[in-house]
């Protein structure tokens, strides 16, 4: 009899689908997986109107070129070395095909967000983790990021803001980064679809210290609300874009057309008209509500310094039993860890929800905490 590959042990549902589709089934808050509950802006909205009919056939596969130049303009890189793609897991996975396979690892940091796991085993990679420390605070531990670089290692794939712990590289936690990988002569994924999402000062972006060897990954889902819209984009080294975007060309070849014209206008408008000044400030204001909230209830957090995420630790309650008993989804910390032992109790909050989602959901922890105490 026919089977499937053994690869497909890869295809179980992700923590983040599976959370949503139980707060569904429970009627939960879904503070689990991080897509908002607003819609995204109107100039968004009416630039794809317009372009769906205009803009409907193949773009090449390295991306619109009006698109390719809005990015550059926002981003100030040249055009030539931005590629488009069907979101920042697209733009991941073109990159685990372009920069590792079989025998190669990749070093990456725990807790880590979902795909980069799959998709470095899927290029044929190992993935090696090196747990951040949890002190007060998320901070990623420079040593044992040293120690686990092998001569097989190609690529240091991290986050800035980083998911699931909403923390922000220093500028000198950066520049120790980006030293290491001259000194071990890696390659640097730099994922930064949450580069407009930061609550003090504004993330650096690893490119601007080493445009030689970094990949930066952007979304226009994340920067304009839009996540199911599947646009992001790829920043390459001088040289590279048409090469990675070459390895693309074999899955989607391309992404939306009329959606990639309407970013295309959208971009400048955001910028011009202080959009995402305004995200920060809604999403500050629901951070700190479902913050204070959870302090209030006696609970640890972790304050994310960027992203729409925030990690608490809620010791001796379960996912499953939250959703069904409280009816509030949030992400298990174990979901993040595959190698090395979560913290206990650790959770992801999403707080990209209405304020009275969050309100709501507060209530429920606080009626459910009495109930499991007393
Ligand atoms: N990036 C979002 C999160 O971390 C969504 C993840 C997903 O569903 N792939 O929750």
């Amino acid at each position: 009899m026919a089977h499937l590959h053994p690869r497909t042990e890869l295809s179980r549902e992700s923590i983040f689908a599976q959370m949503s589709r139980l707060a569904a089934e429970h009627g939960a808050i879904n503070l689990g997986q991080g897509f908002p509950s607003n819609p995204p802006p109107p100039f968004l909205l009416e630039a794809a109107r317009r372009a769906i009919g205009t803009v409907d056939q193949y773009t090449p596969p390295i991306g619109l070129p009006q698109l390719r130049e809005a990015v550059a303009e926002d981003l100030g890189v040249s055009p030539q070395e931005v590629i488009i793609t069907a979101g920042g897991t697209e733009a991941l996975h073109a990159l685990a095909e372009a920069l590792y396979g079989p025998g190669d690892e990749v070093v990456l940091l725990e807790p880590y967000f979902d795909v980069y796991i799959p998709q470095a085993r899927m290029a044929g990679a190992e993935p090696v983790m090196v747990p951040m420390r949890l002190t007060d605070r998320w901070e990623v531990d420079l040593s044992a990021l040293e120690q686990a670089i092998t001569p097989r290692t190609k690529a240091l794939l991290l986050t800035n803001p980083y998911n699931p712990t909403g923390s922000v590289l220093s500028r000198t936690e950066a520049e120790q980064i980006v030293a290491l990988a001259r000194r071990h002569d890696l390659w640097i994924i730099s994922d930064e679809v949450y580069d407009e999402l930061y609550f003090a000062e504004p993330p650096i972006s690893l490119r601007e210290l080493a445009p030689e060897r970094v990949f930066t990954v952007g979304s226009a889902g994340k920067r304009l609300e839009a996540t199911g819209w599947r646009i992001g984009w790829i920043l390459t080294p001088p040289g590279l874009a048409p090469q990675v975007a070459g390895m693309r060309q074999w899955s989607s070849f391309c992404s939306a057309a009329p959606l990639q014209a309407a970013v295309a206008e959208a971009l400048p408008v955001a910028r011009r008209e202080g959009f995402y000044e305004a995200l920060r400030q809604g999403y500050k204001a629901r951070r700190d509500l479902l913050e204070s909230g959870l302090k209030s209830l006696g609970l640890k957090t972790f304050s994310p310094a960027g992203t729409y995420f925030l990690t608490a630790l809620l010791p001796g309650l379960e996912a499953e039993a939250l959703v069904r008993e409280a009816k509030v989804a949030a992400i298990p910390g174990s979901a993040f860890y595959i190698q090395n032992p979560a913290p206990k109790g650790l959770f992801r909050f999403a707080f990209c929800k209405t304020e009275a989602e969050i309100e709501q959901a507060l209530e429920r922890l606080e009626g459910y905490l009495k109930k499991v105490h007393s």
